[in-house]
């Protein structure tokens, strides 16, 4: 902590993986000899630069752009662009770090990586956002690559930001690569990765399920966030027969008791990625309960998938869930439980599966989009999605592999920080001390 003060986030997301592996460490002293995971929490490299651009009335902004290369031990680096007004070298390094152990859980060769900016995309126009995503990409363009570095989206990078970036990187190089996941289909994007990381939550939530017997079958939900990941967690839910009664933003809740049915997700499809408006309009169109500045936590649920943002989940609220009869909670979204939260989760052995485990839908199929760019073949909707569905299925089952404590119980922390760490620190000591 001494040499990164001032990185909370950073430090939360160490510290539950040290504290995981610890036996794990002590049963296996090789990885302390070689002092893996003093290795692991020390990025290979940060690029930090300075992006300016004109907005439409022609004043000058300027905000700072990020890359974190945190580990290529098993591949290039791999992990989303982050567009927000709260990005800082804390909360990149905290995602980096995760995601290096997440995309080892994948099984696919991508090391990790997080990047983006202080910008906040919400109220600019599109010419705005090309601006700066122009500014942006001219200067990360000279540190990725498609055997490089490989971004992708995350808060505030969806499909327009992906295109005005590629549009960019396109330019400057003058080669038409996989540089970038998450692109449209029509260049060179995968089918399903705009649906994968909502799906793969889902799909995990599902095979933790089924240990108990249980389905999603008549299930309340209860999912925060309202952007990619909360759409299409929503839309998988539905599809298996589960009630999704809330989603969020930033402004407040919506509590619709009786339920998101297809029509109402497209309208809110169509109001948070075409209109760019606020979830409170769903509750003022379906004349339903709006929680103003709540998170939605507090309502009766058996599911809960925070699919926002990092720490939106404290222990008071984990209480009220359990207290109101929620025995799942897989993580759509990077550590939106506080540490507190993820004992007490532990503590009364319900169904948790964290963010890095849960998630992993997402990058799992940008993987899948870096394969069919190098093979320049697409796969098919039903290709893509089995594939997935399969990934998200071996990652649970390393989890149980190396988190089951008894016959009742699977650690799911545990077990995922533990099978992603193996393959990362293996094939760091096999390529000597780089
Ligand atoms: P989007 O930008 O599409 O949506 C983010 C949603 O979360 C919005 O509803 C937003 O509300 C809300 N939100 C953001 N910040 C806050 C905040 N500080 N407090 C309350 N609500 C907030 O992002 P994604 O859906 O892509 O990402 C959501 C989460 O999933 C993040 O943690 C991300 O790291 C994680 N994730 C995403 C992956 C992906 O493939 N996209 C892959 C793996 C993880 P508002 O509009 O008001 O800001």
């Amino acid at each position: 902590r001494a040499k990164d003060p001032g990185q909370p986030e950073f430090h939360q997301a160490v510290h539950e993986v040290v504290e995981s592996l610890a036996d794990f460490l002590l049963d296996n002293p090789r990885y302390l000899h070689a002092q893996i995971l003093e290795r692991m929490v020390e990025p290979e490299r940060i690029i930090q630069f300075r992006v300016p651009w004109i907005d439409d009335r022609g004043k000058i902004h300027i905000n700072r752009g990020y890359r974190v290369e945190m580990n290529s031990a098993i591949g290039p680096y791999k992990g989303g662009l982050r567009f927000h007004p709260t990005v800082n070298q804390s909360i990149l390094k905290f995602l980096a770090f995760e995601q290096v152990l997440k995309n080892s859980l994948t099984s696919l060769p991508m090391g990790g990586g997080k990047g983006g900016s202080d910008f906040d995309p919400k109220n600019k126009s599109d010419n705005e956002v090309m601006r700066f995503c122009q500014s942006f990409m001219t200067e990360l363009s000279r540190h990725i690559g498609p055997y490089t570095d490989v971004p992708a989206g995350d808060i505030g990078v969806g499909g327009r930001e992906i295109g005005f970036l590629f549009g960019q990187y396109k330019r400057l190089r003058n080669e038409f690569t996989g540089v970038l996941t998450g692109k449209g289909v029509e260049w060179g994007g995968s089918l399903i990765r705009p649906e994968a990381t909502g799906y793969g939550a889902v799909y995990f939530a599902k095979e933790m399920m089924e240990t108990r017997g249980e389905s999603f079958k008549g299930k309340t939900v209860a999912v925060s966030g309202s952007g990619n990941v909360a759409q299409y967690a929503t839309e998988k839910v539905i599809e298996l027969g589960g009630k999704v009664v809330t989603l969020s933003d930033s402004s407040g809740s919506i509590y619709d008791p009786e339920g998101i049915d297809r029509e109402k997700l497209d309208f809110v499809m169509e109001l948070k990625n075409v209109h760019r408006g606020r979830i409170k309009e769903y509750a003022d169109k379906y004349a339903i309960q709006y929680l103003e500045k709540q998170r939605p936590w507090s309502v009766k649920c058996d599911v809960a998938l925070p699919c926002a943002t990092e720490n939106e989940l404290n222990l008071e609220e984990a209480k009220m869930l359990l207290n109101n009869g929620c025995f799942v909670v897989a993580e759509g979204a990077n550590m939106p439980s506080t540490e507190e939260a993820v004992h007490y989760f532990i503590e009364k052995q319900i169904l948790y599966g964290p963010g890095k485990a849960a998630n992993a839908g997402g990058v799992a199929v940008s993987g899948l989009e870096m394969t069919q760019n190098s093979m320049r073949i697409s796969w098919s909707r039903e290709e893509v999605d089995t594939k997935l569905h399969s990934i998200m299925r071996n990652i649970h089952e390393m989890c149980v592999k190396y988190g089951k404590e008894n016959s009742e119980f699977t650690n799911y922390v545990k077990g995922a920080n533990i099978a992603g760490f193996v393959k990362v620190a293996n094939s760091m000591m096999a390529q000597g001390l780089v």
